[in-house]
């Protein structure tokens, strides 16, 4: 199936007389005729279902679905975006090991790896996504676990160039772990480059309609974890909890990941995506190969006319001529780059706050990523508490305003942007 037809039909297959659409298994448990049967389930020795909280066939069919859409072998849901990153790293790295990653990535994503599982012992050296593969191949250290990069930096919208990183991560014995939410796998597939892992924040284009929080994790199941067996001894040593089991043996190079992570991670953590919404994610991807273009066409349209209004002082987009990820954009996203547009409005803090104001089609909102356009003024929301001088420090500067196209008409949101930005 290409692509457009995964979108619609992945996942889910109904058999004879089964229901036509995915069916919501509003179930936290699952009956069994014998107590042997079941005990094989907890046992790894059978698949199957028998609580919510490790497996749930709504869940699985939807992440079948985004598995098949990236190329992976296996995937699982999560609760969030930040539960998928969190449980990616921490599937193969524990207290005492190293992680390199990219330093242009998602805020929470930074918060996560550098104060949070910093506590619980993991040190993580961020590293410019233009770091040259010479000095990146320096920052390996005996204990280093894997590189972790966005394919478009929510919101710096760096390009992250993932052949090159999936090389010197290879070269170095780890794998490389790409959040694909902002290009979706419409855009770009990072598997097909040398990505090791994807996650997505399926809160975003993938959902596209602002209705859930829920993320997702796709191993690639190409990364030799018994050439490296020293490095991941959680795949390649004896489970105790389960009995003395070996993932990679067990489950193969295609299932050992998401197997171990499915069973230690979601058993001990349970950051599982609720039926409900994985049911309402499922909808959303049945159009996403339609939204995405047009998110794109329509954010390509509102830079170009951005760079010609004469209140606007600059414009980031990877997708316009000139920018300095415009290669690697059309190398890795040639059909489209995402719907998220930054930019400076002239006469800084005040002017952005009243072209805020100005909106009546873009609303104001903390998301991006979805079908309504919506803006949001960093230096007086997400980061009002820093002056001018701590914003610079952050690489936002005061006039930076992120604007999420949406894919209600372009000549709406023109006609906004425009009244807006005239209203200065
Ligand atoms: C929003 C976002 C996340 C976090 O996802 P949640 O679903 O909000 O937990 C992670 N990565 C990127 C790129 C995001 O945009």
């Amino acid at each position: 199936m290409r692509q457009e037809t995964k979108c619609i039909q992945g996942g889910y297959r109904p058999s004879n007389g089964e229901s036509r659409m995915l069916p919501i298994v509003q179930s936290t448990t699952f009956k069994y005729d014998t107590s042997e049967e079941m005990a094989k389930l907890f046992d790894l020795e059978a698949s199957g279902y028998f609580y919510t909280r490790l497996q749930n066939p709504t869940n699985d069919n939807v992440a079948a679905k985004i598995c098949a859409l990236e190329g992976g072998s296996a995937a699982m849901l999560t609760s969030s975006g930040q539960a998928a990153s969190f449980f990616s790293v921490f599937n193969i790295a524990g207290c005492g090991d190293h992680v390199i990653a990219s330093s242009a990535i998602y805020g929470g994503t930074y918060n996560l790896f550098a104060i949070t599982m910093k506590r619980m012992g993991i040190e993580f050296t961020f590293v410019d996504p233009d770091i040259s593969s010479e000095d990146l191949s320096k920052e390996f250290k005996p204990n280093t676990k894997a590189v972790f990069g966005e394919t478009i930096a929510n919101p710096a919208l760096t390009v992250f160039d993932i052949e090159r990183f999936a090389q010197v991560a290879h070269e170095n014995g780890v794998p490389l772990i790409v959040d694909n939410t902002f290009a979706t796998p419409i855009n770009c597939r990072p598997i097909e480059w040398g990505a090791d892992i994807v996650i997505h924040s399926t809160t975003k284009y993938l959902d596209g309609h602002d209705a859930t929080v829920g993320g997702c994790i796709v191993d690639s199941g190409k990364f030799d974890w018994k050439a490296h067996a020293e490095k991941f001894p959680g795949l390649t040593t004896p489970d105790e909890s389960y009995h003395g089991i070996t993932y990679v043996d067990k489950f193969g190079l295609e299932g050992a990941y998401i197997t171990k992570a499915t069973a230690q991670l979601m058993r001990d953590l349970g950051a599982i995506q609720a039926p409900m919404n994985a049911y309402l994610l499922n909808l959303g991807i049945e159009s996403l190969h339609v939204r995405v273009p047009r998110h794109c066409e329509n954010a390509m349209k509102v830079a170009e006319f951005l760079e010609k209004n004469e209140n606007v002082s600059w414009v980031n987009y990877p997708g316009l001529k000139g920018n300095k990820y415009y290669d690697l954009a059309q190398k890795y996203l040639p059909n489209g780059v995402c719907g998220v547009v930054s930019f400076g409005v002239k006469g800084g803090r005040k002017a952005a706050e009243k072209f805020m104001s100005g909106l009546k089609v873009a609303m104001i909102a903390t998301h991006v990523a979805d079908a309504h356009s919506c803006v949001l003024h960093p230096a007086s929301a997400t980061h009002r508490q820093m002056n001018d001088e701590e914003l610079a420090a952050a690489g936002i500067s005061p006039d930076l305003v992120r604007f999420s196209c949406g894919i209600e008409n372009i000549d709406d949101i023109l006609e906004d942007l425009g009244n807006a930005l005239a209203g200065i």
